[in-house]
């Protein structure tokens, strides 16, 4: 058995990268991932003791929800307390946690106040063990990152690409943050355990995926635009596991395992993709931005929310939309220069702060500081888009799916294509877009639009 598991452990995509260590590459860098084991298929949890082992645990804290206690938390236990693992565990005692500061202080406590506390028994080390996706898994990298625990995530669904991060998103004093954690020592997925996930998680992994294709567009526009650092072998690497998720996309609807795996595999990929490049442009694009105005507006105003991977599906139509409306008007250099001369910034950063609460007048309040408003800067931008244009739409159309076909795909496996369809007007679309170039320093369709001046109509 156990050398099945050990050969089982070295199959998939995401175990080769591992297995490849770091090596240097001709984008300049060294690149490595953080996560040493990722093990998806069938019966994946059965190799979780041997995983711990190799890690030098003894014990185990196991972190759960009552939703992911039911999917597979008593599972894990079971398994780990047969092969002879001491036991802690954590679970909420809820369907819902929000990852706020009573959450993550209830998991550290529980895990300072359990029998296995204190210094670490002679015999081997205390693991911290999440059974769950998004939240859970948040928290708990938390956890291993104060504590330096060996740390493995046994997801219950395929349903954001969070997994291999080493950011967690909390809520702190009531706003949206990113703080520092740690990426799991090891992931594993269950194909069973995988495919029985609400349907809704399995869609949200499927539009966080299919949001590469705008990610990865953006970060070559960035870098043709701005010189940014770009590295080919990293955005190949997202595209390969994109066009596996993509191909086998007809399948996820009846959650066949090789879909539901293909998507899984994709989002560990996008965290291995982000370690490589050091930074998020692999994995994220325009249709995170739309993502986290909505989040942004639901924490501040309580409108409607969805899980990050259908708000991303949904934002990644969007941008398409716009990519497609924006390369069929001919670019006017002289319209843009006008524009920029016009811009009013403080009725832009009013506009933010009303609309996005407290997280937006904290952006409203830096945004003279931002590179993408400086005069000289933007003139320069928009001599390197004239420069380079004929080269960004032919990399536009050469990586970039069409709206339509995008939404079929959506469509079919069951998800949503527009704002409205998850309770947020569609006639706020064009406003929303104004402020995504402002959540981030990164450059996007909504950079690109504004630095030509240029117009788009969303949904006529
Ligand atoms: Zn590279
Ligand atoms: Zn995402």
């Amino acid at each position: 058995m156990t050398e099945f598991y050990e050969s089982f452990a070295k199959t998939g995509r995401a175990a080769e990268l591992i297995q490849k260590g770091r090596f240097p590459c001709g984008c300049g860098r060294v690149h490595g991932a953080n996560v040493k084991e990722v093990i998806i298929g069938k019966h994946a949890l059965d190799a979780l003791p041997g995983v711990l082992g190799r890690l030098g645990a003894a014990r185990a804290y196991i972190v759960s929800d009552r939703n992911t206690e039911r999917a597979a938390g008593g599972r894990v236990a079971g398994i780990l307390d047969a092969a002879g693992f001491r036991l802690d565990r954590f679970v909420f005692d809820r369907a819902f946690v929000e990852p706020d500061e009573p959450a993550v202080g209830a998991a550290v406590l529980n895990m300072c106040g359990g029998p296995s506390s204190g210094t670490q028994p002679p015999e081997g080390k205390t693991a911290v063990v999440a059974v769950g996706s998004g939240v859970i898994n948040d928290i708990c990298k938390i956890l291993a990152h104060m504590t330096g625990a060996p740390f493995v995530t046994v997801a219950t669904a395929p349903s954001m690409d969070g997994y291999c991060s080493s950011t967690s998103s909390v809520l702190r004093g009531g706003l949206k943050v990113s703080v520092a954690s740690r990426c799991p020592d090891a992931v594993l997925g269950d194909t069973e355990i995988l495919c029985a996930a609400p349907e809704n998680s399995i869609l949200a992994g499927l539009g966080d995926m299919i949001a590469k294709y705008v990610a990865l567009f953006e970060w070559k526009l960035g870098h043709i635009v701005t010189g940014e650092y770009y590295c080919e072998l990293t955005a190949n690497l997202m595209r390969e596991a994109l066009d596996k998720v993509v191909s086998n996309a007809p399948k996820l609807k009846n959650r066949e395992p090789e879909a539901v795996e293909a998507v899984m595999e994709g989002l560990v990929i996008s965290g291995i993709a982000m370690d490589y490049a050091g930074i998020s442009r692999p994995a994220s694009g325009i249709e995170h931005y739309f993502s986290h105005i909505w989040d942004m507006r639901g924490v501040s105003f309580g409108t409607p929310v969805a899980l990050h991977g259908i708000q991303c599906g949904i934002g990644t139509v969007l941008a398409l939309e716009g990519y497609e409306k924006l390369f069929a008007q001919k670019p006017d250099f002289e319209r843009a220069k006008r524009a920029h001369d016009s811009f009013d910034i403080d009725a832009h950063a009013k506009k933010i702060a009303e609309r996005l609460g407290p997280g937006g007048a904290l952006i409203a309040s830096e945004i003279k500081n931002r590179r993408l408003y400086d005069p000289a800067y933007t003139a320069e931008r928009l001599r390197k888009i004239e420069e380079n244009y004929r080269e960004i739409k032919d990399e536009a159309e050469k990586t970039l799916p069409s709206r339509d076909e995008t939404v079929r795909l959506l469509k079919g496996a069951g998800a949503p294509v527009r704002p409205s369809e998850i309770g947020l007007p569609d006639n706020e679309i064009p406003v929303d877009f104004t402020m995504t170039r402002d959540i981030r320093d990164k450059y996007i369709l909504s950079s690109l639009v504004y630095d030509l001046g240029a117009q788009i109509e969303f949904g006529v």
